[in-house]
């Protein structure tokens, strides 16, 4: 199978490509600049050279973004999250000279607006506001390969949990004992295990079992309080620190509603499609990432 990917050098893009190592698949990756970080197997292109990319791809793994947590959201930060998700997809799709035949495109639970109020499936209306906007605009990108009689899935993704993103943040100062309650602490905390996330994407690249939007949330509810203790329970570390929601909000801006805020995001259409996940309690999803961390 001849696969694209952009973001292959990312968090999820490194852990998908550990799990397609064989020989069934040939791998070219979007890249910035050349990375070190890719197998010599895997062909290297950057946005210009796409265009002379002579070959009929079977899927299109779209996993590129700038960070969004990195950095406080100007407006030319702003900017750059749009552009590096909604522009690039339009472009790559601009480049192509023959349109895949799927497209796997990320997405994130932003898309439902940065709230606790409400419980939201894939057709729940969302609450306005600058994740919904991004995560909109990303997916209406990915959508308008469907012109092409391409099949899109898109991937609502929760917090993934594994050896990278947010956890390796967490981790030190959970180690430290600076882990703990957010704000009020009742704000959801939806995840997603590394593992389940590129089953999914495995899944979706060798079948076509699943076809539309999906939240990818583990099945268990629970609040970001809940996560703290958890978290601190699994590293043995107490979890007592509290943080005031205004010194986030004095740190970090608008962006601080990334850690005050999070809706409360269903798995059931996902579950409904056969889906069978492999870590559904966040212990069990935190006690098999921190034994190989
Ligand atoms: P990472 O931040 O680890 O990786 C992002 C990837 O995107 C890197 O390969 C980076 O390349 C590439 N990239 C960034 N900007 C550009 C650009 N302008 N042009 C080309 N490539 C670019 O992200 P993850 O792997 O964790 O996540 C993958 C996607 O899923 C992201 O878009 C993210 O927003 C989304 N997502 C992730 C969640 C998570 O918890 N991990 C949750 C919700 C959504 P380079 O090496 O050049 O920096």
């Amino acid at each position: 199978m001849k696969i694209l990917i952009s973001g292959a050098t990312g968090f999820i893009g490194r852990n998908l490509l550990a799990h397609m190592q064989s020989d069934e698949y040939e791998i070219y990756a979007l890249v910035r600049e050349h990375s070190t970080l890719l197998d010599k197997r895997i062909i290297q292109l950057d946005i210009t050279s796409l265009s002379e990319l002579n070959v009929e791809l079977d899927v299109f793994i779209n996993l590129a973004g700038e960070n969004i947590a990195s950095k406080p959201w100007s407006k030319k930060r702003k900017q750059v999250l749009y552009e590096s998700r909604v522009s690039l997809t339009d472009q790559i799709r601009e480049a192509l000279k023959v349109a895949p035949k799927k497209v796997i495109s990320m997405s994130a639970i932003g898309f439902y607006g940065l709230t606790k109020e409400g419980e939201f499936d894939e057709q729940t209306p969302s609450t306005r506001g600058f994740c919904f906007q991004l995560c909109h605009n990303w997916e209406k990108a990915a959508e308008r390969f469907k012109d092409n009689q391409t099949n899109v899935v898109i991937f609502r993704l929760g917090v993934v949990l594994g050896d990278g993103g947010a956890l390796q943040k967490m981790r030190l100062p959970f180690l430290m004992g600076l882990g703990g309650q957010i704000a009020e602490g009742d704000q959801w905390f939806s995840w997603i295990h590394i593992e389940d996330v590129i089953r999914a994407i495995l899944d979706s690249i060798k079948t076509d079992s699943l076809t539309g939007t999906y939240n990818l949330v583990a099945p268990q509810y629970i609040t970001q309080k809940d996560f703290a203790t958890t978290y601190a329970k699994v590293l043995g570390r107490p979890a007592a620190l509290k943080t005031p929601r205004f010194l986030l909000k004095l740190l970090f801006g608008e962006m601080a509603q990334l850690l005050t805020e999070g809706p409360k995001v269903s798995s059931k259409k996902l579950e409904g499609a056969g889906f069978d996940f492999t870590f559904t309690t966040l212990e069990s999803a935190l006690i098999d990432i921190e034994k190989s961390a």
